[in-house]
């Protein structure tokens, strides 16, 4: 009997120990047990597929207003903002000297952008779907998103001031990793607040198969559940037998993706991600190295093995 009873948590430390000595941190047995399961890995863009440190690659400025003037809008209101879109406006302003205007009422729209008083001025800074929201009338920014840019937009009173184009670099292990996650049978499927052209073309260099784009960070916690519970027909995505449900494993570093990590069958966590992320997570991945994840479904594989071996002998 003591035998049995050693059987599951022995090959459990050695897997775990294991795992951490890779960079994979696993706070809880039971999450190691599960990923073995997994047959879909749902991943979030920025700071997960995406290196997280966004820069300001154009600005257009539509306004009256100098360049530097804009900047100074745009900079002030995303100083009281911990997105990653606020860290590249603000160290471009930083860079060319721009100093900060006083904000009043700051305001914050989950999954869309920020607003905020400047000098008197209500000014909303945020996606094309915030702009339209505002009935500002955008042209076309498809040329721009369809390169990987995410559009940043300054609006007032219904009126588009200017449109800053914000670029951040896909991580290159995001590509070997999604290859390595399809050879062992998994699918994977990108969530993003991000406009859709911007996310379909980060989409297409990484790999993934299926791709929802301008989502709120409710709605990432209810497409976790559809996957789960098989409520996914009208997806391209095809697994096996849909209205079974799926084992998901969620991958992301942000705030926004709190609620998604802890609904995953599996929360993987970016150790470069947002402290809210990492407590909602099952695992951790150091560096945010993401082709970790693909190791850690191995470690996953042989534990389980281990444990089975063990209770044969
Ligand atoms: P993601 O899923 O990419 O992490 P978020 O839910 O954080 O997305 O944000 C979705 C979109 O909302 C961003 O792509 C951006 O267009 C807009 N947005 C959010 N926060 C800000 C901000 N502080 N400044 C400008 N735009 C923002
Ligand atoms: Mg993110």
């Amino acid at each position: 009997p003591c035998a049995l009873g050693l059987a599951t948590p022995t090959a459990i430390i050695v897997g775990v120990g294991k795992g951490a000595r890779e960079g994979i941190l696993v706070k809880d047995a039971a999450t190691l047990e599960k990923l073995h399961k997994v047959n879909v890995v749902v991943v979030d863009k920025t700071g997960t597929l995406t290196k997280g440190k966004p820069e300001l690659a154009s600005l257009n400025n539509l306004s009256k207003q100098s360049d530097a003037e804009i900047i100074a809008i745009l900079a002030s209101l995303e100083n009281k903002s911990e997105h990653p879109i606020a860290h590249a406006i603000i160290s471009y302003a930083k860079e060319k000297n721009i100093g900060l205007l006083p904000v009043e009422q700051f305001g914050m729209m989950k999954g869309k952008g920020i607003s905020g008083v400047i000098n008197g001025v209500k000014y909303f800074v945020g996606s094309a779907k915030l702009a339209e929201e505002h009935s500002a009338s955008l042209a076309s920014l498809e040329k721009e998103t369809s390169e990987g840019k995410t559009p940043v937009i300054l609006v007032v009173e219904n009126t588009v001031l200017a449109i800053a184009m914000i670029a951040d670099q896909i991580k290159p292990e995001a590509v070997s990793a999604v290859k390595a996650l399809h050879s062992l049978g998994i699918k994977v499927v990108m969530l993003t607040g991000d406009d859709k052209n911007t996310a379909r073309f980060i989409a297409d260099q990484v790999g993934i198969d299926e791709v929802v784009a301008e989502v709120l960070p409710e709605d990432k916690l209810n497409l976790i559940k559809d996957l789960q519970s098989g409520k996914f027909e009208n997806w391209k995505l095809k697994i096996g037998n849909s209205s079974q449900g799926l084992v998901v494993a969620m991958a992301g570093d942000g705030v926004n993706d709190a609620p998604a990590l802890a609904q995953a069958d599996v929360g993987i966590a970016m150790a470069t991600g947002t402290d809210v992320a990492i407590e909602s997570a099952g695992i951790t991945l150091l560096h945010g190295d993401i082709s970790k994840l693909v190791k850690a479904i191995r470690l996953s594989k042989i534990t389980m093995r281990g444990i089975k071996q063990n209770l044969f002998w």
